[in-house]
Formats: C-alpha cells, structure tokens, sequence
C-alpha cells in the first residue's frame, strides 16, 4: 500500500513537471525557430518578423529582439558543396549615385545584383557560416556567396541596408573604427548597432586604415585589438574577423590578427576562396561600379578568375 502511494506521487509530479515544461519549450522554440526549406531556398523565420523595426525603414527584416543573435543555419540535403570548391567573397565599398570612383555603385547597379542573387537562388551567408565552411568544412548551398564591404561608409547605412534588408540578405561591414561618431561620411555607432541587430554583421578594418604591411608588429597588434575592442563595446558581442586595409599585410600580420583573437581575416582581392587559402588572408572578389551584370556574373560564377585592381579608398 505504501509503496503504491509512493509511485501515485512521484507520477503525479512527473506529470506537473511536464506540464511546466512544454510550455517553456514552446516558447523557447517558437522564439528562435528557424527552418530550412530546401537547399536553395533557405527562409530564416522569426517570431519578430512582423513586428515594426525600429529603423527608418520600412520593409520587413528578421530580426531579434535585444540581443542581436543571428542564429547560425546548418545547411542539409542535396546541392550542397564543401571547402575544397571554394566560395565568392565579394567585396564592396561604396554604394552611393555619385559619380567618379569605380568604388562607388549606383543604388540602381547594386540592386540590381543583389535582384540577380535572389533570382538565381544564391544564398548569401554570414561570416559565421563561411567560417564554418573554411574551418570545419560544415557544408553549404551549392549556390553560396558572402557579401562584404570595406571601410563603413555612411552609404552602406542609408543605401545598402534598405535593399539587403529588401532581398533579405546577409551582409558584412569592415569598419575603420576610428571615423566612427567623427566623420559624416562614416556609419555611426547606432547604426552599427542597428544593422548588426537586424542580421548586417560589423567586423573590424583596424583602428585608422592602416597599412599594416609597414607597421611594427607591436603596432599591428595595437590597430588590431583597439578597432576589435571599440566594436565589441558597441555590439556587446565578440568581433571575430577583420580585413586588411588595402588588401596589405606580411608575415606579422598573420600573427597579430591571430593573437589578437581574430579567428579568419580577409585581403581585398583574388579569386574565390577555399580551403587552400591560408584563413588569415582569405581571397575576396572585387566588384568595381565599371561592371555590367554580365561581368558580375562571370565573377560570381568563374572561381579561376582574375581579379585585378588598383585602390581601395574613397577617402579619409
Ligand atoms: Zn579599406
């Protein structure tokens, strides 16, 4: 007798003890939820997605709530590839209608491409995922590009981020810290904040622009942790890689990236990049406001092709 009274009661707190949990999961899963439809199609779904952003913006955009987490996706079922066939990294700087400087893409160019991307069912990762893909070979669609650009102009802000969030697309911003809050021309620390909520990852481009390539190691390391630390204070969360201004760097780079606790770092031009790339100078395509869509589309899709070009600066 008393040991059936014993089991009636631990059963009878199992059963509360789920009816607790389920509700938990429930809203655990239903807040950070996201599915892979196909390879080629992969929605990022969240339990925000329809509400208001608090941007000037008015398109829909997943985003989180305060803690700027973008989930990273595992990719699964057929049409996938791994680190041996590589990955376009493509490199922008400016997206603005001025004219005069082959780094400066029209709005209309630059839609236009990312039009061709969504079209062509192109997925387009974040530097989380890539790093992935490169360190650990975990794979990805077969159709897979990252979006990047250099430098943090206040373009990218006002002109690049409404059509990103249009197509909803990932994308990273290499910043020059040190023009943060100081220039107009600069992205400032909100919208660094804003944009890293809303799935544009902000990474570091040093401190002033540096050519690393003539500086001590000493004070690469110093360029390189002062630009990381600036922008972790900002995004509250870890800054992981960094681009190398001018695409410069020597063997001390490669060691102060590292000891500067960057896990991947990028160059500004090359082909695609894969697993032969040393991950601390990751080859990058450079899309230059002289391309048609045609020559776009060469770049995007010839891994062997060679990509040339002179400068990668605006201003300063
Ligand atoms: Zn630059």
């Amino acid at each position: 007798m008393m040991q059936k009274s014993k089991v009636f009661k631990w059963s009878l707190y199992l059963i509360i003890l789920v009816f607790l949990t389920i509700p938990l999961f429930y809203l655990i899963i239903n807040k950070y939820l996201y599915i892979t439809n196909s390879t080629n199609n992969q929605q990022f779904i969240h339990k925000d997605n329809d509400k208001p952003l608090n941007n000037p913006h008015n398109t829909t955009f997943p985003s989180t709530d305060a803690k700027n987490t973008y989930l990273k996706r595992s990719f699964s079922g057929p049409n996938l590839k791994y680190n041996n066939e590589g990955i376009p990294v493509l490199m922008y700087h400016s997206i603005s209608n001025k004219k005069g400087n082959e780094l400066q893409l029209s709005k209309d160019l630059f839609e236009a491409q990312l039009k061709f991307l969504k079209d062509k069912n192109y997925t387009t990762l974040s530097l989380d995922e890539l790093y992935d893909f490169i360190a650990f070979n975990k794979p990805i669609p077969k159709k897979s590009v990252a979006i990047t650009f250099d430098d943090g102009y206040v373009d990218n802000y006002l002109n690049a981020y409404p059509i990103l969030k249009k197509y909803n697309f990932r994308a990273t911003i290499f910043v020059i810290t040190d023009n943060v809050d100081k220039y107009s021309h600069t992205i400032n620390s909100s919208q660094i904040k804003e944009m890293s909520i809303n799935g544009i990852d902000i990474m570091s481009h040093t401190e002033k622009h540096e050519d690393l390539s003539t500086l001590t190691y000493d004070k690469q390391l110093y360029t390189m942790n002062t630009s990381r630390k600036f922008l972790e204070k900002i995004l509250e969360k870890k800054v992981n890689y960094i681009a190398y201004p001018y695409g410069r760097w020597n063997k001390d780079t490669l060691k102060a990236a590292k000891n500067s606790d960057y896990t991947m770092a990028f160059s500004t031009s090359g082909t695609w990049t894969d697993k032969s790339d040393d991950i601390y100078k990751l080859d990058r395509v450079y899309i230059s406001s002289n391309f048609d869509l045609s020559e776009f589309e060469r770049r995007l899709t010839n891994r062997n092709y060679n990509n040339i070009h002179s400068k990668n600066i605006l201003s300063q």
